[in-house]
């Protein structure tokens, strides 16, 4: 096959989707020029590579992140000058389809099953709480947003997420009202939750402090583990500066339960201010507090296997 004629590969971008049967899905799309020869090989339960005949990168070779909460990284390699390697890292195993779909740009459609999440999820209670709200503002930021509207949005989202992961999500307000802490671990302990988590922002005196940081209630092990979760997972979808994890002293934390508080941005900072009123964010964050939470029941529930 010529060169100059051969398929281009010119984007790989993917998207979760729900399915026919209501499967919930995540699917991978790689388009090219012209149709091109693929094969599946299958490296274990949690690598898929796919060789792409004949077709030629068009785009940077390496790492894509996707971070979706099922397929992490995709890596895109010219073996040679016929043949393209597409290799899938994931988090969980997962059952793989292809199709081919026949539209300019060509595009093959690579179609990954969630259920790993769905079986993990079911079952499990969540609390959301966003904090502050009423009179109690919480921090502000150079621009005036405030902490107790944002952190709703993102509450929404990951209220939305851990549903459609088939946990029952709650949140401790749903407006714009100001509750006691007393009130919202009332709200845990009725529900039985399996998880508390709290969203805030970060504000300092210092307009050039930035970052995020997840707390835990002191001497929580627990709790403890699932703020490192949180954080790693959080700055990898949100890339801000990672200001670690720490102990909250402040008695605002459920202590029979694991239990963090999210700081996602630093709201006092002019950058991440502007950053926060971004719908993106307000989707990413939440997209990586959920793998966090995912990656501590993934241990907890291998850690019962084991014992
Ligand atoms: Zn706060």
């Amino acid at each position: 096959m010529s060169y100059r004629k051969s398929p281009r590969i010119t984007n790989l971008w993917s998207k979760v989707a729900d399915g026919e049967k209501s499967e919930w899905l995540s699917k991978l799309f790689i388009e090219s020029t012209k149709p091109f020869d693929y094969s599946l090989v299958r490296v274990d339960d949690k690598v898929i590579m796919l060789r792409c005949t004949g077709a030629i990168l068009n785009m940077p070779e390496g790492k894509i992140s996707i971070n979706d909460g099922l397929v992490r990284e995709v890596w895109l390699k010219q073996e040679n000058s016929d043949s393209t390697s597409v290799e899938l890292f994931l988090d969980q195993p997962a059952e793989v389809k292809l199709a081919a779909l026949e539209v300019f740009p060509f595009r093959l459609e690579i179609t990954l099953d969630r259920f790993y999440l769905t079986k993990l999820f079911s079952g499990k209670t969540i609390i959301i709480d966003p904090a502050h709200g009423g009179k109690d503002t919480g921090g502000r930021g150079p621009v005036s947003l405030m902490e107790k509207d944002v952190v709703m949005p993102i509450a929404a989202n990951l209220q939305k997420i851990f549903k459609r992961a088939g946990a029952k999500a709650v949140l401790t307000r749903s407006g714009d009202e100001n509750i006691s802490t007393k009130e919202r671990l009332e709200k845990a302990r009725l529900e039985r939750a399996d998880i508390y988590i709290s969203l805030h922002t970060h504000a300092c005196a210092d307009g050039r402090v930035s970052g995020s940081a997840t707390k835990y209630p002191a001497g929580s092990i627990d709790s403890k583990i699932l703020a490192t979760y949180v954080q790693e997972e959080l700055v990898k979808k949100i890339k801000v500066a990672d200001r670690g994890v720490a102990e909250e002293r402040e008695p605002v934390l459920p202590l029979d339960l694991p239990a963090v508080m999210v700081e996602v941005v630093t709201i006092t900072n002019i950058v991440e201010e502007v950053f926060l009123r971004g719908l993106t964010i307000q989707k990413r964050a939440a997209e990586g507090i959920f793998n966090g939470i995912r990656n501590y029941f993934a241990v907890r529930q291998s850690d019962l296997k084991v014992s």
